[in-house]
């Protein structure tokens, strides 16, 4: 490789192989910075694109994507002295950054809420687009002017940064927004990655309950280890109303104050919806496939007083209280499990695969990683 080049994983489609490709680094705008990639994460929404779960329109150049990821500065704009918070940043310093870009100019952003911004992920972009990288599947991403950007704690391996700016920062915005308080009682449908990462963060914001439900006991398992007190097994209780009743009797016969989907699936979401106490919260996550569609009962929302809060991306601020929260709690949770599998970028055809199939039999797979 020269270091006017770097390559990246171009994707054509559902069920065709990635192509790797020598692509031209991009001239680095005075506001932008060129990340080296050292860790680029699988996560369950790039899974959702690979299978093809929804229409997707892509460039005839293919699409550069993957997004949860950590890396170091390769080369820093001119006029970029600091990250977002102010403190130095220099070339080579490792980093966790946002992979979207609020507007500024739109209604969502004038009204100061940027996770809501319409335009701050664009269409799918190939690689002759500049600039270039814009998607973890490469050796390089790129940060477009304005962009957010936080140095990393040095005590901290790039295992454990890699899934803070999508999984790790998702649920923390996620829980934010649904207003879970102390005290409060949880339920978790789906022990992935961001399932279980949302049992941790709960027991930290204060929830006196936190219940998690899936089918593969393994997956349970590490619930538990990352502060679950209670699971539920699908297939020890596959009764709906029965898993009901037992999130009541968990939760003193109300139901919980919070249900979230973190599962990927819409048929969850009426049983979550039924978890709740009159007057509590859902929040929606898990399915982001445009076009599925699940029957809901909306008296029940009515009469019971609910709220549906749907959250596809988080407010920059959560990154550096996300690492915060795992330079606290590194020792308290197995962080170090959640990524299982690595593959060099040659091998990303093998790496989806593996994570497809780790999703379908349970094993305790809850991320692969490239490491290009
Ligand atoms: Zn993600
Ligand atoms: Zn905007």
């Amino acid at each position: 490789m020269s270091s006017h080049t770097g390559r990246a994983a171009v994707f054509f489609g559902p069920g065709k192989p990635f192509q790797l490709k020598e692509i031209p680094l991009p001239e680095v705008e005075s506001d932008g910075i060129l990340i080296r990639i050292s860790l680029a994460n699988i996560c369950g929404s790039d899974l959702h694109f690979w299978r093809g779960d929804a229409p997707l329109k892509l460039p005839d150049d293919g699409w550069i994507f993957g997004h949860e990821m950590t890396g170091r500065v390769a080369r820093l704009g001119a006029k970029v002295r600091t990250d977002s918070l102010g403190r130095p940043l220099k070339e080579g310093d490792r980093v966790a950054y946002c992979y979207f870009y609020p507007c500024g100019r739109c209604y969502a952003c004038l009204r100061k809420q940027p996770a809501a911004c319409p335009n701050k992920v664009g269409r799918p972009l190939g690689p002759s687009t500049f600039p270039h990288f814009h998607g973890a599947f490469a050796e390089y991403y790129y940060v477009n002017p304005g962009g957010f950007v936080f140095t990393v704690p040095d005590e901290l391996p790039d295992d454990i940064v890699a899934p803070v700016n999508c999984a790790l920062s998702q649920v923390i915005y996620g829980l934010h927004v649904a207003g879970l308080r102390f005290g409060d009682s949880v339920v978790i449908q789906g022990a992935g990655g961001l399932g279980v990462q949302a049992a941790a963060v709960a027991r930290d914001m204060g929830a006196a309950c936190v219940i998690v439900i899936d089918q593969f006991p393994g997956r349970l398992e590490l619930a538990r280890a990352f502060g679950a007190h209670h699971t539920i097994n699908l297939k020890e209780l596959p009764d709906r109303k029965e898993r009901v009743a037992r999130v009541r009797s968990l939760t003193d016969g109300r139901g919980a104050d919070v249900a979230c989907d973190f599962v990927g699936f819409p048929q969850v979401i009426p049983e979550g919806l039924d978890m709740l106490r009159f007057g509590g919260t859902y929040l929606e996550v898990g399915t982001i496939s445009r076009g599925v569609k699940v029957e809901i009962e909306p008296s029940t929302l009515v009469w019971g007083s609910k709220t549906v809060v749907g959250v596809i991306q988080y407010d920059p601020w959560v990154i550096p209280r996300a690492l915060d929260f795992v330079v606290r709690t590194q020792d308290r949770y197995p962080f170090g499990k959640l990524l299982s599998h690595k593959y060099p970028l040659e091998k990303i055809d093998e790496a989806f695969a593996a994570s497809e199939w780790a999703n379908r039999d349970g094993t305790t797979v809850t991320r692969a990683a490239l490491v290009p």
